[in-house]
């Protein structure tokens, strides 16, 4: 089998080894924008970091209509504590499943979205075109996507279909996420003398209870449900018979469409009190396209042939590159649409459906078809 054959190609992007951390997407990125390039795509990379590298490349492109946008990320997770049964880096293949870390979370995906551009790559020319972004890390902060937010290589886009694993279920968005590491200073003592100092530990448990009482003040979205926090992490001393004079929380918010980070932020800065130093470490404000849209519609209408039933509005729980890309695709409205699994992301033996994602390369092309007017 060549690479034309999505099974194939996504096997030989599973053979990359791009476990994040720390990444590497180098090689791997590399190969797809050889591929690209021989396909007659304007290829661009981008490294933030060394050996990090996204790729954006674009065909056909005409004055008005910006073109359609197809984005994914080329890390995947790393394997995890338990015992894989099959190997995760060969891109085994059993029936209709293809094993491997990434197979899901989504290197079949971008395997599809590849292919499906491959089959317009020559007939783009004079239209809106096809804009994909490839990322790295997008695993634990989309930092690649964040990065490349910050360049001039995006250039345009009019809408945005993000890969990542929905079983070709169309999703109109999904939440956002603000997570950040509460910090807060004591004065050390002997454990003996607790009154002469001030217990570090203390403090941050108080603020821990009052987090889990936190009321967002919001009402429920229709389809995103409430928001959420999750304090993740607590850290703080070193020795039981010290007076402890520093402790931190980890905490993670995942917000639903419409709220507003920063006066979030104001809040909870309030609530853990002026003197505890809030790290924010990622801020991604959750992404939502009304379903009435016209291009959702049009969005649903081609999902509907292939899956039998005409999608309902649903959005994913995870958080996507979208965020970071709409800060230069600003207004642009967004699909998450994607052939992975998503209960098998960031599972061990992850595994994805050979039928899915041949699925998604007829889903995506006829995506690109209806934007461009082909
Ligand atoms: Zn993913």
């Amino acid at each position: 089998m060549s690479e034309h054959d999505v099974v194939a190609l996504t096997r030989s992007l599973l053979r990359f080894d791009t476990v994040n951390p720390p990444g590497r997407e180098r090689d791997c990125a590399r190969h797809i924008g050889a591929m690209l390039t021989e396909w007659g795509f304007h290829v661009d990379y981008h490294e933030f970091a060394e050996a990090r590298t996204s790729i954006v490349a674009r065909a056909g492109g005409t004055g008005s209509k910006p073109p359609l946008c197809l984005t994914g990320h080329i890390d995947v997770v790393p394997l995890g504590s338990n015992k894989w049964t099959r190997d995760p880096f060969s891109g085994e293949t059993d029936g209709d499943r293809v094993y491997g870390r990434g197979s899901s979370d989504m290197k079949a995906a971008i395997a599809a979205i590849l292919l499906a551009a491959r089959s317009v790559a020559n007939r783009v020319s004079g239209t809106p075109g096809v804009v994909l972004v490839i990322t790295a890390a997008e695993e634990g902060g989309c930092l690649g996507s964040q990065h490349l937010a910050r360049t001039q290589l995006l250039g345009r886009a009019g809408a945005m279909v993000v890969g990542e694993p929905t079983s070709n279920y169309p999703y109109v968005g999904h939440k956002g996420s603000l997570k950040f590491h509460a910090r807060f200073r004591g004065v050390s003592a002997h454990g003996s003398m607790p009154e002469l100092g001030v217990n570090a530990i203390y403090k941050a448990a108080r603020a821990v209870a009052k987090l889990e009482a936190f009321d967002f003040g919001v009402p429920p979205h229709p389809v995103m449900g409430k928001p959420t926090m999750n304090v993740g992490t607590f850290e703080g001393g070193n020795a039981v018979n010290s007076v402890p004079d520093a402790a931190c929380v980890g905490v993670d918010v995942r917000t639903v469409a419409g709220m507003d980070h920063a006066a979030l932020r104001t809040r909870l800065q309030a609530l853990l009190g002026g003197e505890t130093e809030l790290e924010v470490f990622s801020d991604m404000n959750a992404v939502w396209t009304e379903p009435e849209h016209e291009w959702i519609q049009r969005v649903f209408e081609i999902c509907r042939r292939h899956l039998g039933a005409m999608p309902e509005p649903r959005a994913a729980s995870y958080n996507t590159d979208a965020g970071n890309l709409l800060k230069a695709y600003a207004g642009a409205p967004v699909v998450v649409l994607g052939p992975g699994e998503p209960q098998l992301a960031h599972q061990t033996d992850e595994y994805c459906s050979v039928e899915r994602v041949r699925q998604s390369v007829v889903i995506y092309e006829e995506l690109i078809r209806d934007w461009c007017g082909l």
